[in-house]
């Protein structure tokens, strides 16, 4: 018999709608893929040779649990830079990928009886990772026509004396959208005031447009620091999805905890993978900045193509790289013997119809949209929406 806990739950749905795209795919369907929430480009050749060179010179045996010295220091200058935020050794921890960096927060925070508040629409993994822990997801909406930003009163209506923490995530999977300082001061104040944790998935930090700057929530200042726990990692930034290296900031009990959790259960990251780390955090940034550019322009012709299908409304999303399109305007309409009664519905019609990949609003808890990833070629971005605005047409 399967714990109580495996019951809870379900497999990550938007790494379902993949497989079923490269199933499609395989059997000689060609499907283009929006489902995907990975860069397509390589990893940078100086990052790979910096493996090569761990491998070469045998730095091939297990590491510090949370993360060799050298990288932990590539870690705090990063937040130094990018963040102004001033971290020591002990309040960093390196972990495999930031899934695992989220995972070991909820292990190390989360127990029977407590809530955590997590925004809508939500990255797939956090109520599954609050589940695990036997803690309960206090879901809170937010609305379309404010951005999908939380507003400091609605957080505040949901706080319960069980509430642990907050889940913090901008830029936004599966929104494309980011909090600006203010929004951030109005969460923090709420958040001190009551005195629960944020955590910050801030993975998509260096992808961002229209001449915006992230703005970490951990950097307002002193006090909120020390509430904050920080999560980001290279998977987005420097197109590293397969070598698992994610990182955490946060107060030294927490890093500690988390770092016996993981000494229990994966051990170090990577060895290999954290010489790769050290390179794309201290070495030349030009790639990050050559794919931004790149995921901007395709931002641009793909939220234009959206909105000029009939039906669909799609809010220009100024970070990581999705757009997140409203489609409600087509439920209840029909296709010879089907019918579009939600988002899953559409996403399941574009899949067998259109062979255009994309994920229901469902799985993210916002059901009028869907997700689509545009970390594709503009090739792949032009013909998916063409087919697209035919197979929408033909519904009524
Ligand atoms: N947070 C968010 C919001 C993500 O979209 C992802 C990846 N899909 C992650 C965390 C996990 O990234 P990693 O590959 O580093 O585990």
């Amino acid at each position: 018999m399967l714990s109580e806990r495996a019951k809870k739950i379900k497999p990550s749905p938007t790494l379902a709608i993949d497989s079923k795209a490269k199933a499609m795919r395989a059997s000689g369907v060609d499907v283009i893929n929006f489902g995907v929430g990975e860069p397509d480009f390589d990893t940078p050749e100086n990052i790979k040779e910096a493996a090569i060179k761990a491998i070469r010179d045998g730095f091939t045996k297990y590491t510090p649990v949370g993360g060799i010295d050298s990288l932990k220091d590539a870690i705090i200058e990063k937040f130094i830079r990018d963040n102004n935020i001033q971290y020591t050794r002990e309040e960093i921890i390196v972990s495999c990928g930031a899934k695992h960096s989220l995972y070991n927060i909820a292990q190390a925070l989360y127990g029977p009886g407590d809530e955590v508040i997590i925004p809508t629409p939500y990255w797939v993994s956090y109520p599954d990772q609050v589940l695990l822990n036997d803690a309960r997801p206090v879901f809170v909406k937010t609305d379309e026509r404010d951005g999908f930003v939380l507003e400091s009163e609605e957080l505040e209506s949901r706080i319960t004396r069980k509430t642990k923490a907050l889940i913090l995530n901008s830029p936004s999977n599966p929104t494309g959208l980011t909090y600006d300082k203010e929004s951030l001061e109005r969460i923090a104040e709420v958040c001190l005031r009551h005195g629960i944790y944020i955590i910050s998935d801030e993975i998509y930090e260096k992808l961002v447009y229209d001449g915006i700057t992230h703005i970490s929530i951990a950097s307002i200042d002193k006090e909120i620091k020390e509430k904050t726990i920080v999560v980001n990692g290279l998977s987005k930034s420097h197109a590293m999805t397969g070598w698992r290296i994610g990182f955490t900031a946060g107060p030294k009990d927490i890093i500690k905890a988390m770092t016996n959790i993981q000494s229990q259960s994966t051990s170090n990251p990577n060895s290999i993978a954290q010489m790769a780390a050290i390179e794309a955090l201290r070495g030349p940034q030009d790639s990050v900045g050559k794919m931004r550019e790149e995921f901007d322009r395709r931002r641009r012709f793909m939220v234009a193509g959206l909105n000029s299908i009939e039906g669909v409304s799609c809010l220009n999303p100024n970070g990581a790289f999705y757009a997140f399109p409203n489609v409600s305007s087509f439920f209840g309409m029909s296709y010879g013997e089907g019918k579009i009664e939600n988002a899953s519905d559409l996403a399941l019609y574009l899949l067998e119809k259109a062979r255009v990949a994309v994920v229901s609003g469902d799985a993210f808890g916002e059901p009028n949209n869907i997700r689509l990833s545009y970390a594709t070629s503009m090739e792949n971005i032009e013909k998916g929406i063409e087919r697209m605005r035919d197979a929408l047409k033909r519904l009524g």
